[in-house]
């Protein structure tokens, strides 16, 4: 798939948009495709198609057909995958049956034994668990560096490529996150990719948090992007799924890797994700005024809340309640229409405590080392009406705070 199929695929022809098409108009149009590639239809959309094997009436057309097995792609996977190669810029993409699908085919069909990745300690937890426990079991060196901390990564890819043109004798992965969880620290991808480019490393970003909205690491210079699809993109806490995009070149070798391990997406997982992706920024930029004004408010409240953690375009914030523990749990309690949720980016506004959620498998000093203590509440803000939100959540924190005795 060349550039200009990504556009075709997506409707819109040279006919219909003179100039590139805008953000808005490539979701609004994200797997209307023009070229039909299978016959079902469903109205105005495109049906789930289902099917495990394709049937042909002869081998020619057998061996010419785009399809022949689900596992190897199917129309609902290249809808999904060509929408958000579209969002990110990016030539190419593949859809995967989650996020950690995601990035073990990018681990996978990048390094070999001996290569090394350098990666902050505070990546998501399945991606850090994955690093620590089975990339270093397949024989690659995993060093926890501070990635976002240009200096850090500096001498970090000074220590492990011999010359700074990088003739160490093996692959230099770095990974990291456009904005991490749950202390919504943001990462200078510009200055992190010419770091790396220098030392000849390739840069993996997962733009999970960042949404190709705010940020287009592949623009700024990264190797190969990745998705929780589950998360911002798929934006209804009903699906799970992920994504890799990036050059024809490392896409098709992640393809191979996610077709051989069975790690592509369901049909109809992919088919919601489509759908989803057709709302994404209304729903972005309505959860993002509201957790800037939810931000702000926090900050103001005089008692009950120690730290407020938050960026601009960022629909996840966190915050430290007073109380430790104790504190975290009062608050949940008391909690209305707000839920306690372990993922995020959906409509509704959720809250978790990663001290023993996300970040449960950590050992406590290295969760206290990284900043994530027993009061720190993360919030995924909804589309739900601001005051609504903000006054549930600060009738919580006082809640939390007269539990708290000498706050
Ligand atoms: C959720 C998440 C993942 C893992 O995605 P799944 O879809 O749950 O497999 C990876 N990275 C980040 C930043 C996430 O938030």
């Amino acid at each position: 798939m060349g550039d200009s199929a990504v556009r075709v695929e997506n409707g819109l022809t040279e006919k219909s948009v003179h100039e590139d098409p805008q953000f808005a108009t490539i979701t609004a149009q994200a797997g209307f495709c023009k070229e039909e590639n299978f016959v079902n239809r469903t109205g105005h959309g495109k049906a789930i198609c289902t099917a495990s094997t394709y049937e042909f009436d002869s081998l020619e057309e057998h061996m010419a057909a785009t399809h022949v097995y689900r596992r190897d792609g199917h129309p609902n996977s290249d809808d999904m995958a060509h929408a958000i190669a579209c969002l990110e810029s990016a030539e190419t993409g593949l859809a995967t049956s989650s996020g950690m699908g995601a990035v073990v085919c990018t681990v996978l069909s990048l390094m070999k034994g001996g290569d090394t990745v350098l990666v902050h300690g505070d990546t998501y937890g399945g991606t850090n668990a994955l690093f620590e426990e089975d990339v270093r079991r397949f024989g690659m060196n995993v060093e926890f560096v501070d990635v976002l901390d240009v200096v850090a990564l500096e001498a970090a890819l000074t220590r492990c490529t011999e010359t700074p043109s990088g003739s160490g004798d093996g692959r230099v992965i770095v990974f990291c996150e456009t904005i991490t969880n749950p202390l919504i620290r943001v990462a200078d991808v510009t200055a992190i990719s010419s770091v790396c480019k220098r030392f000849g490393a390739l840069l993996v970003v997962d733009n999970t948090f960042g949404t190709p909205l705010r940020s287009k690491p592949l623009l700024q210079g990264a190797d190969l992007v990745v998705h929780s699809a589950t998360k911002f993109l798929g934006g209804h806490s009903d699906l799970i799924a992920g994504t890799v995009v990036g050059s024809a070149k490392l896409v098709k070798q992640a393809r191979a890797v996610a077709v051989r391990w069975g790690l592509t997406v369901s049909p109809f997982e992919a088919w919601l994700c489509t759908r989803s992706i057709r709302t994404l920024q209304i729903r972005l930029e309505r959860a993002w005024t509201t957790s800037e004004k939810l931000a702000a408010r926090l900050r103001g409240e005089k008692h009950g809340i120690l730290e407020v953690n938050s960026a601009p375009k960022c629909a996840v914030l966190s915050f430290l309640v007073v109380g430790g523990l104790h504190g975290a749990k009062t608050l949940a309690k008391t909690l209305s229409f707000i839920k306690v949720a372990s993922s995020l980016g959906g409509v509704t506004t959720t809250v978790s405590h990663p001290a023993s959620d996300s970040h449960g498998d950590l050992r406590p000093e290295e969760r206290e080392r990284l900043g994530i203590h027993d009061g720190l509440i993360r919030v995924s803000v909804g589309i739900e009406d601001f005051e609504d939100i903000s006054n549930d959540l600060l009738r919580a924190v006082r809640a939390a705070a007269a539990a708290t005795p000498d706050k």
